[in-house]
């Protein structure tokens, strides 16, 4: 039996892995491959690691786990997870069934791509979700944001730290009045109409195209489309979670435990705040150590 099963191997589970690892805990880190920022070329605000393909950290993490004798990571898909705390049992797409004292759940989340020409084709380079990630790349210049409801406002205001030129891209969404007051006091246009296609040029550029206006070209587009977890293993165990501005998020206490004794989650799957490769590897860590304190005799 191991002491943990970790689903999902990227910063959350691999950083929960380390901690395990360090402890002489046994761990099982089961992964798919497909980390949500696999579509950027560079992952960016991860001390030491700042400016570097997302792939090449993940793949520099794994080979330091590899001298930790006790972390096994296998390249398989969780299907299933059922059983209590002490004896879990995690099902895999292999057919294999692994037993564990503790399961983390770090499976992520995937964002729903619109039904918008161009839009999956250009997210990670000429449209991406936050300022922190690539915004320093392309200060200054002229940044456009598709609005996705009220919380798009406060990225307005988030955003003037980057750039002074700046254009809302309505789609379809009713701004309310004193909202469209406060850009036009900011000089921000707000284009209305439904976004049709985005036309990519290599790079950052985009032209964003129109049903009701002229096309508009833009540096950088940000957007936030819906997202949902990478499986739906809480579901089958009915884990508690809380809605967020685009999805919802696992309920996890302060020791990264669910609403269920002995499932602990981390990273973006569980972070209704400001998801990030540092966020979800703090998250990891935290649910490592406290899944080996839970098993303290
Ligand atoms: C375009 C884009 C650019 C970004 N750029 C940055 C950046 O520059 N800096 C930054 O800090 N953050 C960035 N982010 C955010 C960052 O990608 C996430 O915060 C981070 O990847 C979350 O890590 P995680 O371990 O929680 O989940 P993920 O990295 O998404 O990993 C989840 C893992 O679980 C696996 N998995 C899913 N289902 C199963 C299953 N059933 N069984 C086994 N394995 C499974 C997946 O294959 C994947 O490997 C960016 C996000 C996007 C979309």
């Amino acid at each position: 039996m191991d002491d943990v099963v970790i689903i999902g191997g990227s910063f959350a589970g691999l950083a929960a892995a380390l901690q395990l690892g360090r402890a002489r805990r046994k761990v099982t880190v089961l992964d798919t491959g497909l980390p949500r920022n696999r579509f950027a070329g560079h992952s960016h605000g991860l001390l030491g690691h700042d400016h570097k393909p997302p792939l090449d950290i993940l793949a520099e993490a794994r080979q330091q786990l590899a001298r930790y004798p006790t972390i096994k990571l296998v390249s398989a898909r969780a299907e299933s997870v059922s059983g209590a705390i002490d004896n879990f049992s995690v099902l895999t797409g292999d057919g294999e069934s692994l037993k564990a004292r503790r399961v983390i759940l770090s499976y992520g989340i995937a964002d729903q791509m619109p039904d918008v020409p161009g839009f999956a084709e250009s997210w990670g380079t000429s449209i991406v979700p936050c300022p922190y990630c690539d915004g320093f790349e392309v200060a200054g210049q002229h940044w456009g944001l598709v609005w996705s409801g009220p919380q798009s406002h406060n990225q307005v205001r988030l955003f003037h730290d980057w750039t002074e030129r700046l254009t809302v891209f309505a789609d379809g969404h009713d701004i309310p009045a004193d909202i469209r007051a406060d850009l036009a006091r900011r000089n921000i246009p707000v284009i209305d109409g439904r976004i049709t296609e985005i036309a990519g040029h290599g790079g950052h550029n985009s032209t964003v195209k129109l049903d009701s206006s002229p096309d508009v070209a833009v540096d950088i587009l940000f957007a936030h489309p819906r997202n949902k977890p990478s499986a739906s293993l809480h579901e089958l165990l009915g884990l508690a979670t809380v809605d967020t501005p685009s999805g919802i998020a696992l309920k996890a206490d302060e020791r990264r435990e669910t609403s269920m004794p002995g499932i602990y989650a981390a990273g973006d799957l569980a972070n209704p705040g400001m998801p990030s490769v540092t966020t979800a590897s703090w998250q990891g860590a935290m649910a490592g150590i406290f899944a080996q304190q839970s098993m303290l005799v």
